[in-house]
């Protein structure tokens, strides 16, 4: 696998400015290979799944290629529907955010064709739109085509499959044959290959050739997640299966930053690794996952390359991979050296497609999980306890404990045997923190010993727990909102800590920090009292 950067591809500085606003840290395999062909200015057919990076492909030539100072349009990318219409147009303003005078529209029906075609006389150089509305405006004469040089079918076998034949014909034929005529297609049918036949001059296919890979066998899992709630999935899971190691692969730097973030904000113990860290932060990273400091290394594919840990317990792809081969080098990170290992994919919506690409290159099958609800990890923990005491029994000598408890049971004769096991139970668990948690409680904020104009807290972790400082500012900073550098002395004992906020914060503090875990233990927290406590 060749990295190449987006600097090696001849791209303006302008272009290359927003691509790395973006978070991209190198072009994705069919970028490298189509952004050249593309701005050489040849036809092309590109064979590429939504999610590999297509859009960009042929997004940045156009970008180059239209000049600003000309009111006129000059490329139309046909899209199969108006959310990939919409997507692509979204992509492209991103991508061209420095670029002063270009405007891109997308047309699609279903809009009011009155608003667009206002639009499109205040000089839209670049559309992407639906066929239909397309060809609607072409016979309105809302759209000339007189100086479009570049067109692209994206998805073309989808705008097939979806009855677009005779209008994507129709709307070729308006354009001025000297132009460049670009072809995407996931698949390269007879249909697709006569289309481009017939429309297209000497096209250059491109397509990323894979080598065959050996997958590990590990057991492999996706899972159906909405984009907004991968954050709290992911730390569902890392509840739930509780590795000691795990790698997240992000697609961008700016996710991995964004991750390591909300992790620590949580009380996860995570580092990010990126392109953009010094070899001595990078060494730092890596020392620290290696020695198991850090639990969970959030990266992206290209900055993993170099990570040789064996005992990755888990991988979990938070972005689907833009490339089949990034996959099987993602997953092959755990289950190293004959240890079991997972790998965990998060799916939105089309990239369901892009994951049946990626099992029918692997020769692999990924199987659906459903999502763990929060019950579930209630369960599994029930479970888990319940094994631990189970092997307690078994093994240890509870002549003792048995001892203190029928002593106690034949003097008070109140309460069976069930009533103290359940009783126990209810405060390992911690399902008595969470009832209090239920209301809104008063706090008493005086005479906790603090600083003037501030309120110490006490929290029951430690040292113990491998607890430091920046774990209990990192969770408090992220959970309640407020500026980590507002926040006082902390002070760690072996079994518990304490840590100084202004008076104003002290109620959200104590709120927010209800349920919520550092270290992966529920803490609990309130406002600490004279005796030092
Ligand atoms: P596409 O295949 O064009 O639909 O792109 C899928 C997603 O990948 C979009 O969210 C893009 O913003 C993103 N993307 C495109 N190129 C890159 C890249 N080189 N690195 C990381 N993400 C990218």
């Amino acid at each position: 696998m060749e990295t190449v950067k987006f600097e090696e591809l001849e791209i303006s500085n302008k272009i290359l400015k927003a691509v790395m606003d973006m978070g991209f840290e190198a072009a994705s395999p069919i970028q490298a290979k189509a952004i050249p062909v593309v701005m050489s200015g040849v036809d092309m057919i590109g064979q590429a799944q939504t999610g590999t990076g297509k859009t960009a492909a042929f997004g940045i030539p156009i970008l180059e290629k239209v000049d600003p100072k000309s009111k006129k349009l000059q490329a139309i990318v046909l899209c199969p529907t108006r959310e990939l219409a919409i997507q692509v147009s979204e992509e492209m303003h991103k991508l061209g955010k420095y670029l002063h005078g270009i405007k891109i529209l997308p047309v699609y029906g279903g809009q009011e064709i009155v608003k667009q075609i206002r639009s499109l006389k205040s000089g839209t150089q670049i559309i992407i739109g639906t066929p239909g509305r397309v060809m609607d405006h072409m016979r309105r004469k809302t759209i000339k085509c007189d100086a479009v040089h570049t067109i692209v079918m994206d998805e073309a076998d989808e705008m097939l499959n979806m009855g677009f034949r005779e209008d994507m014909e129709t709307i070729l034929e308006q354009i001025p044959e000297d132009r460049q005529t670009i072809l995407f297609s996931a698949t390269m049918s007879k249909e697709i290959q006569e289309i481009a036949k017939r429309f297209q001059k000497d096209a250059v296919t491109v397509k990323v050739v894979k080598k065959q890979l050996t997958v590990p066998s590990i057991e492999q899992y996706y899972y159906e997640v909405r984009k907004k709630n991968k954050d709290d999935i992911l730390c569902r899971l890392l509840d739930l299966y509780a590795p000691e190691r795990s790698l997240v692969f992000c697609n961008t730097k700016k996710k991995v930053d964004e991750l390591v973030e909300v992790l620590k904000g949580r009380g996860y113990s995570a580092e990010g690794l990126h392109g953009d860290l010094k070899q001595i932060q990078r060494d730092r990273v890596m020392n620290a996952f290696r020695n198991g400091k850090t639990e969970i290394l959030v990266a992206t594919d290209v900055a993993a390359r170099g990570i040789d840990v064996d005992d990755v317990e888990a991988v979990f792809n938070y972005d689907v991979p833009q490339d089949d081969e990034y996959y099987v080098h993602r997953i092959g990170r755990t289950g190293r050296a004959g240890r079991s290992g997972r790998a965990f994919t998060f799916v939105v919506g089309k990239e369901i497609y892009k994951l049946k690409d990626i099992q029918r290159y692997c020769k692999t099958k990924i199987y659906m999980k459903p999502v763990p609800t929060v019950d579930d990890v209630e369960q599994i923990k029930v479970e888990k306890m319940m094994e631990r005491l189970e092997d307690i029994i078994e093994h240890v000598d509870l002549s003792k404990a048995v001892h203190v408890l029928q002593k106690q049971m034949n003097e008070s004769n109140d309460y069976t045997s069930l009533d103290y096991a359940a009783a126990l139970l209810h405060l390992e668990m911690g399902y008595d923190q969470e009832e209090e948690n239920e209301d809104q409680e008063e706090y008493d904020l005086e005479g906790t010993g603090a600083e003037e104009g501030m309120v110490r807290l006490f929290i029951n972790i430690g040292k113990k727990q491998n607890v430091r400082a920046k774990d209990i500012l990192g969770a408090i900073a992220g959970e309640s909102q407020i500026p980590g550098r507002v926040v006082g002395r902390i002070d760690l004992n072996d079994k518990y800590s304490f840590v100084e906020v202004p008076k104003e914060y002290a109620v959200k503090v104590l709120e927010s920090m209800k349920s919520v875990k550092i270290k992966g233990k529920t803490i609990h927290i309130e406002p600490a009292n004279k005796s030092g406590r």
